[in-house]
C-alpha cells in the first residue's frame, strides 16, 4: 500500500500513539485475531475512511504474524467497497438519465431490472 504524507505524518503523531496506546490498555495488549499477549501489538486500521478521527470499532490489535492478512483484507474489503460506490453511481446516473429526477425511481424493483439487463448488455 502507498500511503500519502498526510496518512504517514499522522501515523507518527502524538495524537496516533496516544490513542493506538488507549486502545492496547483498554483491551489488555491481546491480538484480536490469534489471542497472543504482547507488548509490541500494532494498532491496524480496519479502514481509513476516518483517519485522524477514528471510531474505537475502526482498530483491530494485531501481533506481526495477523498483521500481514489483516492487510490483506483490508485491500479486499476497499476493492469492494468501491466496487459498490461504482454501481451505485451508474444506477443513479442511469435512472437520472431516463427517469428524471423523481427519487421514487430510484426504489422502482422494475428499474433496478431494467438497469440489470442494460448493463449486461453492456458486458459491465
Ligand atoms: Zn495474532
Amino acid at each position: 500500500m502507498n500511503h500519502s504524507k498526510e496518512y504517514t505524518e499522522y501515523i507518527k503523531s502524538k495524537k496516533w500513539l496516544a490513542t493506538a496506546k488507549a486502545i492496547k490498555e483498554l483491551r489488555g495488549y491481546v491480538c484480536a485475531r490469534c489471542g497472543k499477549a504482547s507488548w509490541s501489538l500494532d494498532a491496524h486500521h480496519l479502514t481509513y475512511e476516518r483517519l485522524g478521527r477514528e471510531l474505537s470499532s475502526d482498530i483491530e490489535l494485531v501481533c506481526s504474524t495477523c498483521h500481514p492478512s489483516a492487510d490483506i483484507e483490508r485491500a479486499k474489503e476497499t476493492q469492494r467497497r468501491n466496487e459498490e460506490k461504482r454501481y451505485d453511481a451508474a444506477y443513479e446516473t442511469y435512472v437520472l438519465k431516463k427517469y428524471g429526477d423523481d427519487p421514487r425511481a430510484l426504489g422502482d424493483p422494475a428499474i433496478l431490472e431494467e438497469f440489470h439487463e442494460w448493463l449486461q448488455s453492456r458486458d459491465y
